[in-house]
């Protein structure tokens, strides 16, 4: 059934309530998975539960990349080295002495993706950089920075050279878009079951929930069925803060979000 979910009431199982197009549906689960991506707040709520998650919004573009930057067989690629991007010292001048721009004269975290879009014979490639940090609230209007074509190009071309050429010539049609990682603090995902007998979650999959969608419903199936699960599906579900060990070597580990 597609709607939204709008409330659940857990006794004897759940009874939900769900906004349909063809107006309010009740139906009823003897078991539930919170799968809600920037919303597993929400829905955690609903069973009076705080999911310990933030929503930070990242952004990417993809054009045709007609001057043939990019080779079509160059796999995924991702800039790990930080950096500070290239300025005329008359622009760097003028970033710096903005508050809302200094961050892009300063140094910038690594991990600038790049990749060919679409067919081997088409020409579409897309670039990311998931630099924010700065957690946002998903109800709320997209936090679009209209910097980010131009400070994606100018890092990315440190690696792909050919790129700069697009620096303030991104071609007619260009898409700019962003959505949020859904993190929790550490940047590990939770999958397992959540305080609610009965209600399980899959989610917090920050920037990597596409790799990981089919391992994340496989180990969530298994938790829900009751099958046996493998030795490190405790780390990924709400366990792992009773770990106190293991939690701190996480927090030793840094923050970074693919
Ligand atoms: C710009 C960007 C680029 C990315 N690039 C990559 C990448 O290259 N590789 C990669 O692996 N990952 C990437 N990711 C991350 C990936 O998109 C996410 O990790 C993944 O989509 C999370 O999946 P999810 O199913 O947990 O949440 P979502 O995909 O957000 O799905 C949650 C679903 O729950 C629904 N929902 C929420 N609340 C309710 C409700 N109350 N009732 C009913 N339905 C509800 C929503 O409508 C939505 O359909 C990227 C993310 C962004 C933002």
């Amino acid at each position: 059934m597609r709607g939204e979910v709008k409330s659940i009431a857990a006794s004897d199982g759940f009874a939900l309530e769900v906004a349909t197009a063809q107006g309010s549906r009740r139906i009823r689960a003897n078991r539930l998975v919170n799968a809600a991506g920037p919303y597993l707040r929400d829905v955690g709520a609903m069973l009076g539960e705080d999911v310990p998650v933030k929503c930070v919004y990242q952004q990417k573009i993809s054009f045709a990349d007609e001057l043939h930057s990019i080779p079509r067989g160059m796999p995924f690629t991702i800039d790990l080295d930080d950096q500070v991007l290239a300025w005329s010292a008359e622009d760097r001048e003028l970033l710096a002495g903005n508050a809302a721009t200094r961050y892009l004269t300063q140094p910038m975290k690594g991990g600038i993706h790049c990749r060919p879009d679409g067919p081997a014979d088409g020409t579409w490639i897309k670039l990311g950089w998931a630099f924010n940090d700065a957690s946002s609230d998903p109800h709320g209007e997209e936090p679009v920075d209209p910097h980010f074509p131009d400070t994606v190009l100018r890092g990315a071309s440190r690696l792909h050279p050919k790129l700069a050429a697009y620096v303030g010539r991104l071609p007619r049609g260009a898409h700019h878009y962003g959505g949020w990682y859904t993190m929790t603090e550490e940047n590990w995902p939770l999958i397992g079951p959540m305080k609610t007998p009965g209600a399980f979650i899959a989610g917090a999959l920050s920037g990597y929930g596409t790799m990981a969608a089919c391992a994340t419903g496989a180990l969530c199936a298994a938790w829900v069925t009751g099958n046996p699960v493998p030795d490190y599906a405790k780390a990924l579900s709400f366990e792992r803060y009773s770990d106190s060990e293991l939690m701190a070597e996480l927090a030793g580990l840094g923050k970074g979000a693919l």
